[in-house]
């Protein structure tokens, strides 16, 4: 089975059985960004959620929830981004503005911001969950966990495979990180759903210390890692941008390609594309197109994926408070 298979099923499973938001490829590091993408983020909601799926459906950028900008009187926005570079802070604040974050108005030709709502305190738990169905194409896999378990950026850390896992493959991988075997027969434990995933868990994740200092290793040399120490309030920051990425991203990134011989097939609460030449899911962007030889150039089937993703999950596609300001925009028009 391909990754890509393996993670849209795994994220539909997820998102029926855990009261989580389901995101998948989001970057988890902090001194060396983009060093390491996890595969699926599971973010457990925090006493705050509902004020923040009222706030906006898209990501806040955290330079704007960094920012010295409140809910109460409106501040002139350089000064209130003066710990930013100028071009990040502008394009935080305009994004800020958009999506009603901030609201903005113009006094003797400078520009004044303040924010909607107070940002709330809405997540708690992030699980991070790493892909490999196959253990024995291990790529990068042992050099990666160890990296989540040593930075502790997210409280659990989990591999899901549909490998047998022996006892050599438990000793090579760090003691914190659980481990899932999914099935696909529903034969070997009684969660049988509509896909077929069943999860076996093999190991149980141990809860890593997201609030001291972790180290990340950045760059291997024979005989040495370079590494770096991430404070506590740094990893804080960065849990938060994973957070609001996750809010704003969730899972369903994929396309449907172009093609008579893909259709839709439904995964618990999810419409994935299916491929019926390959009998599997396909990823678009990459496998589809004029140079596959069962290519029959057609519209790609028209599904809703926002709407979907609204329905389902908690994630609010129109939040009331948008709704408002948008009613309140057509008294100008
Ligand atoms: S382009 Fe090829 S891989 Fe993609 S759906 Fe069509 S037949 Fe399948």
């Amino acid at each position: 089975m391909s990754e890509f298979a393996f993670e849209l099923e795994l994220c539909a499973h997820l998102e029926a059985r855990r009261e989580a938001l389901v995101a998948r490829q989001l970057g988890a590091s902090v001194a060396d960004p983009g060093g390491r993408i996890l595969d699926v983020v599971c973010l457990e909601q925090g006493p705050e959620f509902e004020d923040r799926t009222a706030i906006a459906s898209e990501t806040i950028p955290d330079a704007a929830i960094a920012a010295d900008v409140g809910p109460g009187r409106a501040r002139y926005w350089k000064d209130a981004f003066a710990e930013c570079h100028p071009d990040r802070a502008r394009r935080a604040m305009d994004r800020a503005c958009e999506i009603g974050f901030f609201e903005r108005e113009r006094r003797n030709g400078r520009e004044y911001v303040r924010q909607v709502s107070r940002y709330p305190d809405w997540y708690d738990r992030i699980v991070g969950i790493e892909n490999k169905p196959d253990l024995e194409r291990p790529g990068d896999l042992e050099s990666q966990l160890r990296t989540d378990a040593s930075l502790g950026l997210v409280d659990e850390v989990v591999l899901a495979t549909e490998s047998y896992v022996t006892r050599a493959h438990l000793n090579r991988i760090p003691e914190e990180v659980g481990v899932w075997r999914v099935h696909r027969d529903g034969a070997n434990t009684d969660d049988s759903s509509d896909t077929g995933l069943d999860l076996e868990v093999i190991r149980e994740p141990a809860t890593l210390a997201v609030d001291e200092p972790g180290i990340e290793p950045l760059e291997s040399h024979p005989g040495r890692t370079d590494v770096a120490v991430v404070s506590p309030d740094a990893k804080a920051r960065a849990r938060r941008r994973i957070a609001e990425r996750a809010y704003g991203k969730g899972w369903r990134t994929y396309e449907f390609p172009g093609c008579g011989t893909c259709s839709t097939k439904r995964a618990e609460n999810a419409t994935l594309p299916h491929c019926e030449w390959h009998g599997r899911l396909v990823d678009a962007t990459l496998e589809c197109g004029p140079s596959c030889p069962e290519y029959e150039s057609e519209s790609a089937p028209e599904v809703d994926l926002e709407g979907e993703r609204d329905r389902e999950t908690a994630w609010q596609a129109e939040p009331d408070g948008r709704q408002r300001r948008q009613s309140g925009l057509d008294r100008f028009q």
